[in-house]
């Protein structure tokens, strides 16, 4: 039986270490495939074109909006991100577990879209963790911080429309924790229609025989 491809929707508050546990769960496991996203902010150190995202210009953003290119698209810290959809559409129909680690809104309107997307949140073991997390970082300004620390009270306001949450205090058991979860979701009921309909059909099939059989049989 071809298995299907489960979008996997990943938020959690800025800092809270989902890219390092996206990084290391597609390293680990080879079955996920990681939507880059396009965005207009600006590259942090490190981060390249087309791996980190796709840094593109607003006006470049506004045209892929306008040519329907994104599944969802989002204003985040005053920045538009957005998913791009062949790649997510072309990896899900291969059979690949498609992860999208966006913010809450567009993960929001993926549920809407796809209702059988499965959403997690990362939350950190406590808040003094999150600040502690952000500025290590060392890459952000303290406005930036702070902004991104009230983005995160606002998120916490929503975590009930998640189907899952993980607390990232270790990141290998982390990864873990995810991959079973999304493991666990391949065998739900209604992911599997087709396969519970072929069951029924080959019973009905060998039943059928071997009542015919039978009944060669006492002939
Ligand atoms: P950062 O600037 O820290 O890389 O990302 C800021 C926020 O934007 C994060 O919460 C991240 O998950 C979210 N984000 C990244 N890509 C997308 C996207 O394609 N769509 C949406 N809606 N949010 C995104």
């Amino acid at each position: 039986m071809g298995r299907k491809g489960i979008l996997v929707v990943v938020s959690g508050f800025s800092g809270v270490g989902k890219g390092r546990l996206m990084k290391l769960l597609t390293e680990k496991y080879g079955q996920y495939a990681l939507s880059v996203s396009a965005t207009t902010r600006a590259p942090r150190e490190g981060e390249e074109d087309g791996r980190e995202y796709f840094f593109r210009t607003k006006e470049e953003f506004e045209r892929l909006i306008a040519e329907d290119r994104l599944i969802e698209y989002a204003c985040y810290c005053d920045h538009y991100y957005g998913t791009p959809r062949d790649y997510v559409e072309d990896q899900i129909s291969q059979g690949r577990d498609v992860i999208l680690e966006i913010e809450q809104q567009g993960a929001l309107k993926i549920r809407k879209m796809f209702p059988q997307a499965m959403l997690l949140f990362v939350m950190p073991p406590d808040a003094q963790t999150l600040e502690e997390r952000l500025r290590g970082r060392g890459t952000e300004e303290e406005e930036v911080i702070r902004a991104r620390l009230r983005q995160a009270v606002e998120e916490a306001r929503e975590v009930e429309k998640y189907d899952y949450m993980i607390v990232n205090d270790d990141l290998e058991e982390s990864v873990e924790e995810m991959h079973r979860l999304i493991e666990g979701q391949h065998n739900r009921i209604d992911r599997n229609g087709e396969f519970i309909q072929q069951i029924r059909q080959e019973l009905l099939e060998l039943a059928g025989v071997l009542g015919e059989d039978r009944a060669m049989a006492r002939q």
